[in-house]
């Protein structure tokens, strides 16, 4: 076996080991490399039972098989390690990715030219197009992307806004998207209008980050998960993109800096109250009581409120940190008394903040907001219960930044041919 490496990659063969030699076998013969993949690595593993623990692994096996190859700005710094030897290089490409922010592998010029031949066959240098900016400096702006396939996905540049989500000092909070659209329908948001098209990769989540700091000159210091999609149903590779944004190595945002929103996916809150950061976590609850949420938010079918409150107090438990409880305030829907009254009694139970949201208008839809008088009274019904609770203004309503308003808008308003074209 090694003899026939040695005599197709003469060149190769006293550079790398047997195991890197297959790897390089296996990326360069992309048609055959399922079928080849699999024999060689049964070889290996019935002829070396203790290297086989070296030959790229779970990582260089996913890119190798599927039909894409693996994003650079997909992987760990410790993946890396182990497919860049010495090991030293892992650390010299994050480097370049996420220090000094190069959009190529023929930018790392420290890297030796075999290494960035090897890694331009194997991982793809994907970025992100900013398709349109709206807003400007010192208020809220909304960037329209589109990916590589030509779906559109949007973020939102939030500017200092103290208390906005968890610390008191948030600066510039970019509010993230997840997913191509989204699959739970809530009955007020433009997300899942169009339902769901594909989960977002990780690198298409970092790469959020990075388009944004990139096109404004500014850093980014606080992340929410509330773009469009549901993050907890694109879990692995939302916890992908968490590890990066969150390595010292990577984008370098504390944990405490980092908030989830959720629908409510009960089992992946639990996923998540036993994984080690301390991210925090916002709940979409928008009614307080089934009858009502359920109206608007078909996934309290599958989980009811008391599942959901009860996940809320394991999560609590676990991080030792309060949640928050976001409301959308909805006319005639969701803002009566007993619903204040109701909801108090939720965040109290849990020490929960509320985030009161005035539902904001989306075309199409047929729902309204409160009028201002009855917004601050239902705030009032929350304070006097002695519950922590803010009444804010959707920022950014002007530019249609509720979630997945200007994807929508621009799918409407772009001609087809633009959209296809090009990628
Ligand atoms: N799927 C996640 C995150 C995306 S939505 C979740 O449900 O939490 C982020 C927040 O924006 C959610 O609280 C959502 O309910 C809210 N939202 C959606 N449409 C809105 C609208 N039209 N006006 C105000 N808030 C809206």
């Amino acid at each position: 076996m090694r003899g026939s490496m040695d005599a197709k990659y003469p060149k190769l063969a006293n550079r790398f080991s047997f195991p890197k030699l297959c790897f390089i076998h296996c990326s360069r013969r992309r048609s055959e490399r399922s079928c080849v993949i699999f024999v060689i690595l049964t070889e290996i593993e019935e002829s070396f039972p203790t290297i086989v623990r070296d030959v790229p692994t779970k990582l260089d096996m996913t890119g190798l098989i599927s039909t894409h190859k693996t994003d650079i700005k997909s992987m760990h710094l410790d993946e890396l390690r182990r497919i860049a030897q010495p090991s030293y290089r892992a650390g010299q490409i994050v480097d370049w990715l996420y220090q000094k922010r190069v959009s190529s592998f023929s930018e790392m010029t420290n890297l030796p030219q075999i290494l960035r031949q090897q890694l331009t066959d194997n991982f793809s240098f994907g970025k992100i197009d900013v398709l349109r900016v709206l807003g400007s400096k010192d208020t809220t702006r909304k960037f329209l992307f589109r990916l590589s396939d030509n779906n559109l996905i949007e973020s939102v540049l939030i500017p200092a806004s103290p208390a906005l989500y968890g610390s008191p000092s948030d600066r510039r909070t970019i509010c993230l998207s997840t997913q191509v659209g989204c699959a739970y329908g809530c009955k007020f948001c433009a997300s899942g209008l169009n339902g769901w098209k594909r989960n977002l990769r990780g690198d298409e989540i970092v790469s959020q980050i990075m388009a944004v700091e990139a096109a404004t000159g500014e850093r980014i210091d606080n992340i929410v998960f509330m773009g469009m999609g549901e993050p907890l149903a694109n879990y692995d590779n939302l916890m992908r993109a968490i590890q990066i944004i969150n390595a010292p190595w990577g984008i370098g945002i504390g944990a405490r800096h980092i908030t989830i929103s959720t629908c409510g996916l009960v089992p992946q809150i639990r996923q998540l109250a036993d994984q080690p950061l301390q991210i925090r976590l916002a709940v979409s609850l928008h009614g307080a009581s089934d009858d009502v949420r359920s109206r608007i938010m078909p996934v309290n079918r599958k989980y009811s409120l008391s599942a959901l409150l009860e996940v809320c107090r394991y999560f609590t438990s676990r991080k030792k940190q309060r949640i928050t409880f976001e409301y959308i305030l909805i006319a005639q829907v969701n803002d009566s008394e007993k619903q204040a009254r109701q909801l108090a009694k939720h965040a109290r139970d849990l020490e929960a903040k509320i985030n009161l949201i005035p539902y904001n208008t989306v075309d199409g839809l047929d729902w309204r907001q409160p009028s201002p008088k009855r917004q601050k009274e239902f705030l009032a019904i929350l304070r006097a219960a002695g519950v922590h609770a803010t009444l804010r203004r959707e920022k950014g309503d002007d530019i249609a930044a509720a979630c997945g308003q200007l994807r929508l808008q621009t799918e409407r308003d772009l001609a087809p041919p633009l959209l296809k074209s090009s990628g």
